[in-house]
């Protein structure tokens, strides 16, 4: 085994100064499957404090004996090398936050503590392989397996089980009958762990490729219930005529072909959480059933979901936006250019290349053939061309102080309401927004009341921020959605 200088540096480094250095975890499971890892591991007996005195250029980092080194490499992976000395978790009191470390003296106690035997495996420099839970074989057999009793270790702490589905998708291995079996006996103990520890985990299986067969594990193995129980509402709830799967199958049918795709995360969140709503709108039964505003609804959980398992606000905004407007109406010949230019006005253009990858994972999640390449491309081509139109009162040829000149008016609402007007004229037609054009509509303003101006501003805010919406299936009915 082959480790790059930096790693080598530092376990002679330490082994001068009269201690040991393994590598460790996850780079070793990569290295030994073939992979390229993607940062270094070091396990040591040396003490925090001792580590951080032999590297100078070093950051201690917590109370688990921890010490980040910085060796200056050019490379990504080997930038900082965590070295972590040999220790045990005791007394996880709420398996949640070990109460204390204790440090142990040989690499053997410090494999123990590890989740599953694939990443307990140490090597040192000279190619020695320190596998005492048969981390190997597991590797060959491509099974995740917890070291030592899985109850006990996901008494612990509960993430683990989190962990072991997050393995299984990265890897494409499958869990261990007894570790799966602990999985779903104990999926409860998930309550007491936090929600960032949750969130981190439940991305990272849903940004592998295999990520709709993780999510179906999570629901098999009882774990999906404990932390997105609103996505199991659509399990087995039938759709209509237009629909071969339930809605909860469909979800995961989207986030299938979102990975498939490469798509990024928010695109993956979305497309799982698209139809969130359906259950709780589905009006009928059988083959007429509808789910009116469900995209409405849907983003309102979505929202809540999110706000519980912490996701960062920027995340959340741009997930919520991409479920509340993934119906938006795009068929060709049919689809306006007013009605773009009023969507990109809500959706911004930066995220419109998003909404059509989940309008992409909906439609194939649905299980008809194509996504469409022709409509989409069209849609591509009116948003690219309608772009450069005026769709916020900033984009108008005219600006609040004329309107104030023109109307003879000081700084107030009249001035907004004003603008509104002209704005939704020039979202119909962008070739009205030209100087005179909309200064001379102002003029005309001029005989009218501040009351009866109050009323147009209304009409013509309710118009530009609404958005149509697909047809509905059943009536083919268009619907427009403010
Ligand atoms: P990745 O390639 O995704 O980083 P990894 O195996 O390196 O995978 P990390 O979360 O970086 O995973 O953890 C590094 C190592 O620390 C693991 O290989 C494992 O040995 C140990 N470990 C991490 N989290 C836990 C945990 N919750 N319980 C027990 N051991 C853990
Ligand atoms: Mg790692």
């Amino acid at each position: 085994m082959e480790f790059p200088k930096e790693i080598e540096n530092i376990i002679r480094k330490l082994e001068g100064c009269g201690f040991e250095g393994y590598v460790v975890g996850g780079c070793v499971r990569d290295i030994l499957m073939g992979k390229e890892p993607k940062d270094f591991d070091i396990a040591t007996n040396a003490r925090p404090e001792e580590v951080s005195k032999i590297f100078k250029k070093s950051f201690c980092d917590n109370n688990f004996g921890t010490v980040t080194v910085f060796t200056g490499s050019r490379e990504e992976k080997t930038k900082e090398v965590q070295i972590t000395t040999y220790r045990t978790e005791e007394n996880y009191k709420d398996q949640r936050h070990p109460e204390s470390v204790t440090f142990v003296g040989n690499i053997k106690e410090d494999l123990q503590r590890r989740d599953f035997t694939i990443n307990a495996v140490a090597v040192s420099l000279d190619g020695e392989i320190n596998d005492p839970f048969g981390g190997q074989k597991d590797l060959e057999k491509k099974i995740i397996r917890t070291v030592g009793n899985p109850k006990e270790r996901f008494c612990e702490d509960a993430l683990r089980m989190m962990r072991a589905v997050r393995f299984s998708c990265s890897l494409n291995f499958s869990v261990e009958e007894k570790t799966e079996k602990a999985i779903e006996e104990n999926a409860h103990l998930l309550e007491n762990i936090s929600s960032e520890r949750i969130r981190d985990e439940f991305v990272k299986i849903i940004m592998t490729p295999r990520a709709a067969e993780g999510v179906e594990s999570l629901r098999k193995l009882n774990l999906l219930e404990r932390f997105l129980p609103e996505i199991l509402e659509g399990y087995k709830v039938p759709q209509n005529k237009h629909h071969i799967y339930d809605c909860y199958e469909h979800s995961i049918y989207s986030l299938k072909y979102a990975a498939k795709k490469n798509f990024g995360m928010h695109v993956r969140m979305a497309a799982l959480l698209h139809d969130v709503g359906k259950p709780r709108v589905k009006e009928g039964e059988g083959e007429v059933a509808t789910f009116h505003n469900h995209e409405i609804v849907g983003a309102k959980i979505t929202r809540s979901i999110l706000k519980r398992l912490n996701f960062k606000k920027e995340d959340r905004e741009k997930i919520i936006l991409l479920v509340r407007y993934h119906l938006f109406y795009y068929n060709v010949g049919e689809v306006s250019e007013s009605s773009v230019r009023r969507l990109l006005r809500k959706v911004g253009k930066e995220n419109m290349n998003e909404l059509l990858e989940v309008r992409m994972a909906d439609r194939i999640g649905s299980g008809v053939p194509k996504a469409e390449p022709y409509r989409l491309r069209h849609m591509r081509y009116l948003i690219e061309k309608v772009s450069q139109d005026a769709i916020s009162s900033s984009m108008l040829k005219i600006s609040g102080n004329e309107v104030m000149e023109i109307l003879g008016v000081p700084p107030g609402p009249v001035v907004g309401d004003v603008l509104n007007i002209l704005l939704s004229g020039v979202i119909n037609n962008p070739e009205e927004n030209e100087s005179n054009i909309l200064r001379k509509q102002v003029e005309e303003m001029k005989s009218k009341k501040e009351e009866e101006i109050k009323e147009m501003a209304k009409r013509a805010k309710t118009e530009i921020s609404q958005t149509e919406t697909k047809r509905d299936e059943m009536t083919k009915k268009r619907y427009w959605v403010s």
